[in-house]
C-alpha cells in the first residue's frame, strides 16, 4: 500500500466559483497529520481559471496540487467530475482519497468509489492510521449512539467523506509546494445536462457556522408557532437558529439550519438545545461547543450526557419568561445608556 515508504494522500479541493470550501482546508490539516510518518499530501483541484487557489492549498498543507483546468469543469457536474477523478485515481493510484461530506462530496464520492472499485466511509468524524498504516475511519452509527471505526484492508484508495467542521485547518503559512497541470481528457458528449444559470438562496440571519451563540430546537418544540420562540430567543442573544432533522422536515427550519451528521458541525461559545433528545446523529454536530445548555422535559434525555447545564422542564415554562427577562434587561440597559 505504500510506494517506497511514501504514502500518497489525496484531498479533493472543492471549490465553487473559485471559492474553496473550508472542509478542503480542514482535510489538508488532517492529511498532513496522517502523512507525518512518511507521506505526501496532494490536493486535487478541478475547475476553470482556479489556479490562484493552488497557493492557498499549499499554504494549508498540500505538498503538491494537481490542477485540472478545463471550461467543462467550471461549474460542478457529476459526470465530468467523476470521470476526471476516476481517471486520475486509476493513473496515480493514491493510498487514501478524502473528500468533504458536502452536497458535492456526498454525491460525487460514491460515484468515484464505484468507478475505481473501492469502498467508501461516509460522513466520518475522525481519521487515523493503525500500526500497519491502514486508515481507520470513525463514523457515527445508524441508530444513534454508536460510533464505529472501520477500515478497508483490501481495496485502494481508502476513501472517506468527512463532515465539515469535524477537523481543524492548519493556520496558513508560506510553504513550498509544486503545482502540476494535468491533462483533462473528457469525452466530447454525454457529460450530462448543461448548467444554464445558478441562483443562490439568500441566507437568513446570522450563518450558523459563524455564530457565537446557537439556539437549537428539536421535535419537542411541537409546532411552527412555538418555533417562533426559538427564533426570538436566538435573535435576542445575537445568535443563530439551529435545528434537528424533524423541524427541517416539518418546514419550521431550513435545511441549512440542521446540525449533525447530515447537517452542519458547529463549535459556538454557547449552544442551547431545546426539545432535543440528543441522538448521536445530532450530537456529532454540536458536541464541540464550548458551553452546552440542554432543556428537555425528560430527565433521562440523552442530550444531558453532553450538556454542561441541564434543565429538566417543559420549555414552554422556561423560554417565554426567559425571553421576557432578557427584554426587560435590554430595556433597562437601553434607558441607562
Ligand atoms: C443517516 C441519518 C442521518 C441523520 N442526520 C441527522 C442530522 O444531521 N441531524 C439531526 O438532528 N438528525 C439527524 N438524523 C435524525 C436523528 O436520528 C434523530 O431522529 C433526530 O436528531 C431527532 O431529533 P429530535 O431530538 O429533535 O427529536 P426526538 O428524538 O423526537 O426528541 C424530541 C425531544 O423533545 C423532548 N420534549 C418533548 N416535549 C418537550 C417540551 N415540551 N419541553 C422540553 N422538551 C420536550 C422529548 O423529551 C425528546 O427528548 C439522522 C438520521 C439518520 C438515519
Amino acid at each position: 500500500m505504500e510506494k517506497g515508504g511514501q504514502m500518497e494522500i489525496w484531498v479533493f479541493a472543492e471549490q465553487r466559483g473559485g471559492e474553496l470550501h473550508k472542509v478542503s482546508l480542514e482535510l489538508l490539516g488532517k492529511a498532513k497529520e496522517l502523512a507525518s510518518k512518511g507521506g505526501r499530501v496532494t490536493a486535487v483541484l478541478p475547475g476553470h481559471d482556479v489556479k490562484a487557489i493552488s497557493r492557498s492549498l499549499i499554504n494549508h498543507g498540500a505538498d503538491r496540487v494537481l490542477l485540472a483546468d478545463d471550461p467543462r469543469l467550471g461549474i460542478y457536474r457529476i459526470i465530468p467530475y467523476s470521470l476526471l477523478l476516476g481517471g486520475m485515481i486509476q493513473d496515480h493510484r493514491p493510498d487514501i482519497f478524502l473528500m468533504g461530506a458536502t452536497a458535492m462530496g456526498v454525491e460525487l464520492a460514491p460515484r468515484v468509489a464505484a468507478k475505481v472499485k473501492t469502498g467508501l466511509s461516509a460522513h466520518c468524524i475522525d481519521l487515523s492510521l493503525d500500526s500497519q498504516g491502514r486508515l481507520l475511519q470513525v463514523v457515527p452509527g445508524w441508530g444513534g449512539g454508536v460510533v464505529a471505526t472501520v477500515s478497508c484492508p483490501e481495496h485502494r484508495p481508502q476513501m472517506a467523506t468527512v463532515m465539515p467542521g469535524a477537523m481543524k485547518a492548519l493556520p496558513p503559512k508560506e510553504r513550498e509546494g509544486e503545482i502540476f497541470e494535468v491533462a483533462v481528457e473528457l469525452p466530447d458528449e454525454n457529460l450530462g445536462p448543461e448548467v444554464i444559470e445558478i441562483t443562490q438562496e439568500k441566507p437568513q440571519g446570522l450563518p450558523l457556522e459563524k455564530a457565537e451563540v446557537v439556539v437549537a430546537g428539536g421535535w419537542g418544540i411541537g409546532s411552527r408557532e412555538n418555533w417562533q420562540l426559538i427564533q426570538e430567543l436566538a435573535s435576542l442573544l445575537g445568535g443563530a437558529v439551529g435545528a434537528t432533522r424533524p423541524p427541517v422536515d416539518e418546514g419550521w427550519a431550513l435545511e441549512g439550519q440542521m446540525i449533525g451528521q447530515s447537517g452542519k458541525t458547529i463549535r459556538p461559545r454557547l449552544y442551547i438545545g431545546i426539545g432535543i433528545s440528543g441522538v448521536m446523529h445530532h450530537v456529532v454536530g454540536m458536541e464541540g461547543s464550548d458551553h452546552i445548555i440542554a432543556i428537555n422535559s425528560d430527565p433521562n434525555a440523552e442530550i444531558f450526557e453532553t450538556a454542561d447545564v441541564i434543565v429538566v422542564e417543559d420549555f414552554k415554562k422556561i423560554i417565554p419568561p426567559l425571553i421576557r427577562e432578557i427584554k426587560n434587561r435590554l430595556k433597562k440597559q437601553g434607558s441607562s445608556d
